[in-house]
């Protein structure tokens, strides 16, 4: 079991929930950016440092099982896409993550790696699988210099090309260490949307900016591009949400929260302009509490909490939360499920 669902942390974080969320969070939840491995996925490397918390898989049983503890009496509902990571098999992780989902509760995007895949496997997988998109990596554009690879290079004109006649997702972690700061990353995400209208591009993490000044000043020109989307997943700053919340139109916004590595405990925080996690376990990208001078909850816990104190700060209504939590992905999901996945979904 992992601690998550143990019961003193699973009740620890229930509580929370009760106190400071159940009153404000709809029904329906659509988690727009969740990962899974199958059994042995992590292979050769297992286990997997999720937040400092050993993993060997993450299925769509523990999935469904983590869905019911961490968002108590509400339907869930998810976009799933393996482990990014050059050293494991993608291979394993498409197969697993194309041919499990149902395509009524969760719906499968494919890993992308530029430098093995091409157009015919790419059509090919589409074509067997019914995959709504694709997830590109920064690790697998530039193996041997991450820091540096470019948008492009993550996406070539070849997978683009798919992607635009296919009105595909492309869930896009975004490069460089400037992130949205980055001056070549802007343009870039700009003639990306511009030069493949028919894709759907979504910015994973708003830009990963999970501080303020990563973010202020850099969403008003992307906000009149038609296809770019924005998840939060992983972000727990208020401000940069409610920023987001106040630049972007409602229908473009999207929740998601990097499942499983949300269920782990800890907080992402804000020093001088930068960012880093707090965490009470050992974690390689985290400040470790190992004092033990805190009492964490899961980040989950701590997004929604975020999301909470941004929707009341932009003065969000009910039905721009509900839109938000659900109904934006779940439009999106069923446009693109009804055009590249027919042979896919449940009849109904
Ligand atoms: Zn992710």
């Amino acid at each position: 079991m992992n601690p998550w669902n143990s019961p003193t942390e699973a009740g620890a974080n229930r509580r929370i929930f009760e106190e400071e969320i159940a009153d404000f969070l709809p029904e329906r939840v659509f988690d727009i950016h969740v990962h899974l491995a199958p059994p042995h996925g992590f292979a050769p490397g297992a286990p997997f440092s999720c937040g400092g918390v050993p993993i060997s898989s993450y299925t769509y049983e523990e999935l469904a099982n983590d869905l019911a503890v961490a968002f108590p009496g509400r339907h869930t509902e998810a976009l799933c896409f393996g482990f990014p990571l050059p050293a494991l098999d993608r291979q394993i992780h498409n197969t697993y993550v194309g041919a499990q989902a149902d395509f009524r509760r969760f719906f499968p995007l494919r890993l992308l790696d530029p430098q093995r895949d091409d157009a015919a496997t790419l059509q090919r997988d589409l074509d067997q699988y019914g995959f709504l998109g694709l997830k590109p990596y920064p690790d697998y554009a530039r193996p041997h210099d991450v820091a540096h690879a470019e948008i492009p290079e993550m996406l070539p004109d070849w997978a683009m090309a798919v992607a635009h006649e296919r009105g595909l997702l492309v869930m896009l972690h975004i490069p460089r260490p400037g992130r949205l700061e980055d001056p070549l990353n802007r343009r870039q995400l700009q003639e990306l949307c511009t030069r493949w209208p028919g894709a759907r591009v979504i910015l994973a993490h708003v830009g990963r900016s999970y501080y303020l000044r990563g973010v202020t000043g850099f969403l008003g020109p992307l906000r009149d591009l038609p296809n770019l989307y924005f998840d939060v997943a992983m972000v727990q700053h208020a401000e940069v949400i409610a920023h987001l919340f106040r630049e972007i139109p409602t229908s473009r916004l999207l929740f998601g929260t990097d499942l499983p590595i949300a269920l782990a405990q800890g907080k992402a925080v804000e020093i001088n302009h930068q960012y880093t996690y707090v965490t009470p376990r050992p974690w390689s990208l985290s400040i470790c509490d190992d004092r033990g001078r805190l009492r964490f909850t899961s980040f989950l816990n701590e997004e929604l909490r975020a999301i909470r104190q941004a929707a009341i700060a932009a003065g969000f209504t009910r039905e721009q939360i509900a839109a938000f939590f659900y109904d934006n992905a779940r439009a999106l999901v069923d446009d693109v499920a009804r055009r590249v996945a027919p042979h896919r979904l449940p009849t109904p």
